[in-house]
């Protein structure tokens, strides 16, 4: 079949060429706030300019080549043109560079970052390679107990699971959960990776693979209502897995804090003075319209002053980590990666402390203020660490 039969956008994909409106909706400073383009600046790294190749590639008018699937795979799917877009198909830009890549995999068309990424999560349930007895790692000395039938299931997710510096804010949530009494217990070995990045890179067959067998587990062990530290396992669990049969009540760990604390299940501790700004996850805010939540967590802690960076909420840049390239960095390695723009916005407020909500979000950040040298003025804390250490 032509490749323009199986792509589903090819009546409208051409409309976005020659527009870029999503790039300027009120100033000069908002070349920015899409990642990719403003990491590169070249129309090929916008939007439309993505688009408009992706169309020229599916019609045949360009060969495939690593560096055209680099251009594809450097969107990371953070859905501000999506919310700038005044277009009516504004809901389906990302969808469009999703269904693109599900081309390119299916034709065994993707660049060494991308296979590489997809091939150790579907061999190992995770993107480090890692075994699955390894899941624990994060607990230290804590004790946590399995998940057999408690009020909520905590899934912790790769990120959470593997990355050293995100494990931190894995235990801390889980110090807070046990100290407010919330009746919870783990998968431990038995989660696999919850398939959201995989979806956003076009592997299907694989987020297939990934939902059923979390959805087994969960359905074998009874599992009704789960707490998510990252933001993209919420999506997945919430979003993705209904497609497969697993309807759950899915909460980001920040929704149920806020509730926790609304009922005075737990008392958030008072700092001494000082100032906090807060990045939203994209797949907390734009992907899931939850902007409320982590900050009523943070206006709950005493002797502290949320002050919001210029790009908030909706129009908050993202930190480049979607759609897996926290782990293949394809937006790295210049002073205009979307990191390292963010930690200049955070600096600007003058606070002392970033939070994030976000395992992704906090590793990207963290770096970034290292390579920008901004560590003796701003710390890049999640908000469970704030909650847990102060
Ligand atoms: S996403 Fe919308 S606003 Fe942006 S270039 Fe395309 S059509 Fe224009
Ligand atoms: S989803 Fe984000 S990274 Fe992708 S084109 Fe839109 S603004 Fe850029």
């Amino acid at each position: 079949m032509e490749l323009t039969e199986e792509y589903k956008y090819m009546d409208v994909i051409h409309r976005c060429f020659r527009c870029g409106y999503c790039k300027f909706p009120q100033d000069w400073e908002d070349v920015d706030n899409c990642p990719s383009y403003a990491r590169y600046r070249l129309e090929s790294y916008s939007n439309g300019g993505r688009l408009w190749l992706i169309r020229a590639w599916i019609r045949g008018e360009i060969p495939w080549s690593e560096h055209l699937a680099n251009i594809v795979y450097s969107c990371v799917a953070c859905k501000n043109c999506e919310e700038k877009c005044p277009l009516s198909f504004a809901g389906d830009i990302v969808n469009m560079v999703v269904a693109a890549r599900n081309l390119m995999v299916e034709q065994g068309l993707v660049a060494p970052p991308v296979k590489q990424y997809l091939e150790k999560v579907q061999l190992h349930g995770n993107p480090w390679g890692l075994g699955a007895n390894k899941r624990k790692q994060w607990m230290g000395d804590l004790s946590v107990e399995s998940y057999q039938g408690q009020d909520y299931l905590y899934f912790v997710g790769s990120e959470g699971a593997y990355d050293s510096r995100a494990q931190k804010a894995t235990r801390a949530l889980a110090e807070i959960l046990q100290n407010a009494g919330v009746s919870f217990g783990v998968l431990g070995s038995e989660e696999t990776d919850d398939g959201n990045e995989a979806e956003l890179l076009g592997e299907d067959g694989l987020v297939e693979v990934l939902a059923e067998k979390n959805i087994s587990k969960f359905n074998e062990t009874g599992v009704k209502k789960i707490i998510t530290l990252s933001p993209h396992a919420y999506n997945a669990l919430k979003n993705i897995y209904p497609r497969f049969g697993g309807n759950f009540e899915v909460y980001h760990y920040t929704q149920l804090l806020a509730e926790l604390l609304k009922a005075e299940r737990f008392q958030a501790p008072k700092l001494d003075s000082v100032k906090i700004t807060f990045h939203d996850p994209c797949f907390l805010g734009r992907w899931n319209n939850e902007y409320r939540a982590p900050r009523k967590v943070l206006q709950a802690l005493g002797g502290t002053q949320l002050i919001e960076m210029g790009r908030n909420r909706e129009s908050a840049l993202c930190c480049g980590g979607g759609s897996a390239n926290y782990f293949m960095d394809l937006l790295g390695g210049s002073p205009d990666s979307p990191a390292r723009i963010r930690v200049r916005q955070a600096r600007e407020t003058g606070a002392d402390i970033l939070a994030v909500a976000c395992p992704n979000c906090l590793t990207m950040l963290e770096d970034a203020v290292k390579v920008e040298g901004f560590e003796s003025e701003l710390i890049v804390k999640d908000i469970s660490e704030i909650l847990n250490e102060y």
